[in-house]
């Protein structure tokens, strides 16, 4: 089946009792069972529940795997993966990397032991150089937050598979019909489905799939035993948006385009950091290991001044200022004062976050209005 085909098909029957289109919301917590001590597929919801169990098969099916495994947030799917890593063992991570990943790696993995090495991940030496008889994972994130760097999945994958390392990756930014990192050897691929994959900004949730048996006991151990789990509401939204995923994601990436080059153009913008880009320096790793090249840019002026930047934001009509991305609405940020201000400003440079860097998760309205949105503010 081919990956639009699976948006609406893949691993989707219709419902056992009704043989209804969409599964309902079994919103209960418990179910009857015959005689006392029988097991039967579904006993208490924390472990398993309808709605949550197709969410998690269209997951699978997205991602080219065999086990989903559906969670509260996105942090919370992240969490569930630092639980596979024990004490005294080490994580290499990508250092361009969502701040809320950063902050449980840091804060969290370091209560258990775990250390964890921030490298730059284009540089595969200085992957390779990290790498002794500790490490247990190396965990990745591309297209990269808010820099749009590219990682390269296969060559890391490689590096884990000669060491024997699980290889996770943070897919939130590229979404399945982008990227698909279980078939270019990835072991665990990681969504924050409160992005793309449920697509309209209402729901907070998690995703996890993977392909190895083992690893899939292990990781449904985990998610029973400690409960951060996605709700059958939350669920049944969530496959709703999986539905228009990839028609949205072609208008995400068609409008994007566009106003980076409209953007590029323009003369009170100094740089646009966009992956389509010929001259991009991972333009061609992009070419290869993604479908298209996403809904995400980030830009800087000329100016590049915080004040310049918020004025600039204030100026817009359609680019709301807001947190997060993947809906159908635009959006705009500063991450030097929103994702990012967590970190101080050389932190932020050293990772070419400039100060008045402007990211955009561009939606889907008419690319006509969001780029005459952006002509206006910026004439000032
Ligand atoms: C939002 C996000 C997360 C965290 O997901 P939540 O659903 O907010 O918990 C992790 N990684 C990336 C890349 C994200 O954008």
């Amino acid at each position: 089946m081919k990956f639009n085909s699976k948006t609406i098909h893949g691993n989707q029957n219709p419902d056992k009792a009704y043989a209804s289109v969409m599964p309902p919301i079994y919103q209960t917590s418990t179910y009857v069972i015959p005689e006392a001590g029988v097991k039967k597929a579904y006993g208490y919801s924390r472990t398993a529940n309808p709605t949550r169990t197709a969410f998690e098969n269209a997951m699978a099916s997205l991602e080219s795997g065999d086990a989903g495994f559906a969670f509260a947030s996105g942090m919370a799917a992240i969490d569930a993966v630092m639980r596979l890593i024990k004490p005294k063992e080490e994580v290499i991570v990508s250092r361009d990397l969502y701040g809320g990943t950063h902050r449980l790696f840091n804060k969290i993995g370091a209560i258990n032991a775990i250390t964890f090495h921030f490298v730059d991940m284009m540089n595969l030496d200085e992957v390779s150089s990290k790498i002794n008889e500790h490490t247990k994972m190396i965990w990745a994130e591309t297209p990269t937050n808010p820099t749009m760097q590219i990682l390269d999945l296969q060559q890391l994958a490689e590096i884990a598979k000669q060491h024997r390392l699980l290889f996770a990756v943070d897919n939130t930014f590229a979404s399945p019909y982008l990227q698909r990192p279980l078939e270019l050897g990835a072991d665990i691929v990681m969504h924050s489905a409160t992005k793309y994959i449920g697509g309209h900004s209402d729901i907070v949730a998690g995703v996890l799939v993977v392909r190895d048996e083992e690893l899939a006991n292990q990781i449904k151990f985990i998610q029973n035993a400690t409960g951060a789990i996605c709700g059958p509401m939350d669920s049944f939204l969530a496959l709703r948006g999986i539905k228009t995923l990839h028609v949205r994601m072609q208008r995400h990436c068609e409008n994007t385009a566009q106003i980076a080059h409209f953007l590029a153009n323009h003369k009170k913008v100094s740089k646009v950091l966009w992956p389509g880009f010929n001259n991009h320096p991972n333009h061609e790793v992009a070419k290869s290991q993604m479908h298209d090249f996403g809904g995400m840019l980030s830009f800087e002026t000329k100016d590049d001044s915080l004040v310049y930047s918020k004025v600039l934001l204030k100026r817009l009509t359609y680019f709301v200022t807001a947190e997060s991305l993947g809906g159908v609405e635009s959006l705009a940020g500063i991450p030097a004062l929103m994702t990012h201000a967590g970190m101080s400003g050389e932190q932020r440079q050293s990772i070419g976050i400039s100060e008045g860097m402007i990211r955009l998760s561009v939606g889907i309205e008419d690319v006509e209005d969001l780029i005459q949105d952006l002509a206006i503010a910026l004439d000032f």
